[in-house]
């Protein structure tokens, strides 16, 4: 199964809500698709969204990225050389790690197409089901309460806080939706950079006396403040989560040697794709870390490779927030993984098991059409 060809498209899906955190307000979920297609036939699918603020990824460096650094390197090759088409990926150029992952997700795809079998499968195997949490946006506290009853009247029992713009507020917020409805639902709080190391211990000491119990805390301090979080891991019992702190393989192992966190949460577009996100995995393994498994603002085909992941490595990945596609008005990606409210389910078609992509929009001659 030779590499032939790689082709972009753009899919767009607008959201029920906007998404708004600390660092930013969308309308629409939009992924540049990447098509690699072989010399016989068949398409590999991966995509990845602009996420400027994060990886500093657009649709324009992610488009140049593969067709002027990545797809030289692997037009030609075979599938079942994947370690090598990895490889080149990988050695093509530093960071652009959104490129990267949108090509080795297509690449992973083809992987499970030749040897005929769903990619959680060719990964190791797993269940088929999944159960994710789901993003309450930061917001006024009706707002996010209403959001948040909405949300367990859709069958969630996780709540991912979105907070991290006025840390007074943030704490009114989160003993707010704490009293609504924090018997009933698991809550996770997402700070998103959003407060300094000293603010973050002296806000879950104040959640604390109230009362407040949280699963964990995600990305308190800036991603570079790594003395900051294991400030915070050392001075909460509330268990650290990092996020944007945590990108590459080596990247975790410091953040676990030096106890700067207690969980890890693997995105796709952070790790560059699935290879390093699998590395990932295994160094958290070897250290009892637990992982979550992330996904960015983004549709259905990034995510399903994250859910095969997921599937194939949930002895360590037990913690799934993969709301993306599900806060889109529809998904047009027919086949593959579908994402219901909370329930995510695999199919069994090979790679990602995709059928069909409605909707997209091919990049020709520097064109969208
Ligand atoms: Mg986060």
């Amino acid at each position: 199964m030779k590499i032939s060809q790689i082709r972009f498209a753009k899919l767009a899906v607008p959201l029920i809500t906007p998404f708004k955190t600390a660092m930013r307000t969308v309308n629409n979920i939009e992924d540049v698709v990447v098509l690699v297609e072989t010399a016989c036939g068949q398409i590999g699918y991966g995509a990845a969204p602009a996420t400027p603020v994060i990886t500093g990824d657009t649709h324009g460096s992610i488009i140049y990225a593969i067709e002027h650094l990545i797809k030289p390197q692997i037009v030609g090759m075979e599938i079942e050389n994947i370690n090598q088409i990895l490889q080149r990926i990988h050695g093509s150029m530093i960071n652009n790690n959104s490129a990267k992952a949108a090509v080795e997700i297509a690449i992973y795809d083809l992987w499970g197409k030749w040897l005929d079998k769903p990619l959680y499968q060719a990964l190791g195997g797993g269940a088929t089901q999944l159960k994710t949490d789901v993003t309450i946006s930061v917001d006024g506290i009706d707002k996010m309460l209403q959001d948040s009853q909405r949300a367990i009247q859709q069958g969630f029992d996780i709540l991912k806080i979105k907070i991290g713009k006025d840390i007074h507020m943030d704490i009114e917020r989160v003993k707010a939706i704490y009293q609504a409805v924090g018997k009933q639902v698991q809550l996770r709080l997402d700070v998103n950079q959003g407060w300094t190391a000293k603010q973050t211990v002296f806000a879950l000491e104040q959640l604390d006396q109230s009362g407040v119990q949280l699963e964990l805390i995600e990305q308190p301090v800036p991603a570079n403040d790594i003395a900051g979080m294991r400030y915070v891991t050392q001075h909460v019992s509330t268990p650290v989560m990092a996020d944007e702190s945590a990108f590459s393989p080596k990247q975790v192992i410091e953040l676990i040697q030096t106890g700067a966190a207690d969980i890890i949460n693997i995105k796709l577009m952070k790790t560059a794709g699935l290879s390093h996100a699998i590395k990932i995995a295994d160094i958290a393994s070897v250290y009892n870390v637990e992982c979550m498994i992330g996904c960015m603002l983004e549709g259905s085909i990034g995510v399903a490779a994250a859910a095969h992941l997921a599937s194939a490595k949930a002895s360590i990945i037990n913690k799934i927030d993969l709301d993306g596609p599900a806060l889109g008005q529809f998904d047009p990606v027919q086949g593959g993984v579908d994402f219901n409210g909370a329930t995510i389910t695999l199919s069994d078609g090979p790679g990602l098991g995709i059928d069909s992509i409605e909707q997209l929009q091919p990049l020709v001659n520097g064109v969208w059409v």
